[in-house]
């Protein structure tokens, strides 16, 4: 698909410097020097400023409770970019995160930042951000989502440390070696000529519908994954199948591998367990949807690849 990369975290083409990674003294001298400077993320919100993401330098007091060395995210323009995990810090002041909603629409101020600086939920910012603070920011993210939820050695339950930059937890006590996850998830347009199948699952806001997506299970091709998720939520079976498009997806640690896929029977029986209801959409109600005017279906969220793959469907733009 000629527009792939355009989805949001798409790729900024960010040099990632892997080379530098296995060099702590040169990383400590960067963020030593002023040259460098570092994204605070705070229990999975990252720092913004207005529409972008808000950078602070290394020595910042904002940082006095990251709970591990800084992870190396890469070289934007030759300058070193950090990200610090500061979820220690407990805000005095703000509303309390919900806890289990499908987004967390507060806002933490943190006394030593300037009063427009906030962390707040990425889903609400990622469709203004820049390419590169989109690729910046959704790496930050996931990987020091990983190493929050990756504390301990799976192999022998003793604590890891973190290495190579942010991109590796070694293990003292057995010497294993850990690295980042990335979790593969299959999203599929799936068509049946004129028309699309969408789905919702429960606790979905109201009228809200999307393109059937699951994880991909080991031993398991994308093409098989994808006909295997779309029998088991909807008993539609389905033929061909082709790869369009990937996002990083940050939510904890996915990427969504967006692909095509012809159904070959239309009869939709669900399966409740998984989710809560399927439709056949036109691609004219589609359209409706993505200009928020359609009378029942929300118009798919900003950024995700979901709308993303919809939107060039309607315009015929999947080759
Ligand atoms: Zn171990």
């Amino acid at each position: 698909m000629r527009d792939a990369e355009t989805v949001t975290f798409g790729g900024s083409g960010l040099d990632r410097a892997a080379w530098l990674r296995g060099n702590p003294e040169e990383l400590a001298m960067r963020r030593r020097d002023g040259s460098a400077c570092v994204l605070p993320i705070w229990r999975g919100k990252p720092l913004f400023a207005g529409h972008s993401a808000a950078w602070v330098a290394p020595g910042h007091s904002v940082l006095e409770t990251a709970a591990e060395t800084p992870v190396f995210l890469g070289l934007d323009e030759g300058q070193a970019r950090f990200a610090a995990d500061i979820s220690a810090w407990e805000p005095e002041t703000g509303d309390t995160p919900p806890a289990g909603v499908f987004f967390d629409p507060t806002e933490q101020r943190h006394p030593a930042l300037p009063d427009d600086h906030r962390f707040a939920e990425l889903r609400g910012v990622m469709a203004d951000l820049t390419p590169r603070d989109a690729e910046l920011v959704a790496t930050a993210k996931a990987i020091l989502g990983w190493h929050r939820s990756h504390r301990f050695c799976s192999a022998c339950g003793q604590p890891s440390a973190v290495a190579d930059g942010g991109w590796q937890r070694r293990c003292a006590a057995c010497g294993t070696f850990h690295f980042p996850r990335t979790d593969p998830v299959v999203i599929m347009l799936i068509t049946h000529g004129n028309k699309t199948l969408l789905g919702r699952s429960p606790g979905w806001p109201e009228g809200m519908y999307s393109c059937l997506a699951g994880f991909v299970e080991p031993g398991e091709p994308l093409e098989a994954a994808v006909r295997r998720e779309v029998a088991e939520e909807t008993g539609i079976r389905v033929g061909p199948v082709r790869y369009l498009a990937s996002q990083p997806w940050p939510y904890p640690s996915s990427l969504m591998i967006g692909c095509a896929g012809e159904a070959v029977t239309e009869e939709i029986t669900i399966d409740p367990h998984e989710i809560e209801d399927a439709i056949w959409v036109s691609r004219e109600d589609v359209a409706l949807a993505l200009s928020g005017e359609h009378p029942t279906i929300r118009r798919p969220r900003n950024g995700a690849i979901a709308g993303f793959l919809l939107a060039n469907w309607v315009a015929d733009r999947l080759d």
